[in-house]
């Protein structure tokens, strides 16, 4: 694609705008991405925090889903936090009723993983694949990842075990918000995939 690459913000629902300051701190060319036609201009994509249900069903209404996983089958890098990574897992356990993914990430997640007494807290996590220092990640109602496919790689664990971030080809999640708490290198990261397709 001609000139600097393009990175697109699914922007039906959750905190598109945290991700288009990051990402613009990056030196990154964003674009809000809603229409499916907007689809075809981008060299990477992010899924947003926000509500998993509520995005996939906008993503439907809108006509989206299809031309969306297709894109991701094909190898588009794609960076999903929170209810992002919930879209982007194969399987999901706890969803609403009928609630889908986009899928792209071999793994089962489950939607809502830290329950009531938790849903929101503040930890720091050691991401070998990331380096030093240790990151300070932002868990809001945030789902975990419970089965992983082989090919998919774990990038961070909270203390229990249960695993935060992963990554398959050009497919990153994270179960917290970097976004929010501007950690850039997950964004960096992804930024990387995106240059070198
Ligand atoms: N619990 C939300 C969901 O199911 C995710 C929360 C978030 O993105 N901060 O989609």
């Amino acid at each position: 694609m001609a000139g600097s690459p393009c990175v697109g913000i699914l922007a039906l629902q959750g905190d598109v705008r945290e991700h288009e300051r990051l990402l613009g701190s990056l030196g990154a060319r964003t674009t809000r991405v809603r229409r499916a036609e907007e689809l075809r201009e981008i060299d990477g994509l992010v899924l947003p925090g926000g509500e998993s249900s509520t995005i996939d069903r906008l993503a439907r209404a809108f006509e989206l889903r299809d031309p969306l996983i297709a894109r991701i089958r094909d190898g588009l890098p794609v960076y999903g936090t929170c209810a992002g990574m919930i879209l982007l897992a194969d399987r999901i356990l706890d969803g609403s009723a009928g609630q889908r993914t986009f899928g792209g990430l071999d793994v089962t997640v489950r939607r809502n993983a830290f329950g009531r007494q938790a849903q929101s807290f503040e930890t720091e996590l050691d991401v070998p694949e990331i380096g030093a220092p240790s990151v300070r990640a932002t868990f809001i109602r945030a789902p975990a990842i419970e089965e992983v496919g082989p090919d998919v790689t774990v990038l961070a664990r909270v203390p229990d075990g249960r695993a935060v971030a992963a990554e398959q080809g050009a497919v990153l999640a994270t179960a917290f918000h970097p976004e929010q708490t501007g950690e850039p290198r997950f964004h960096e990261r992804f930024l990387r995939a995106v240059r070198s397709v």
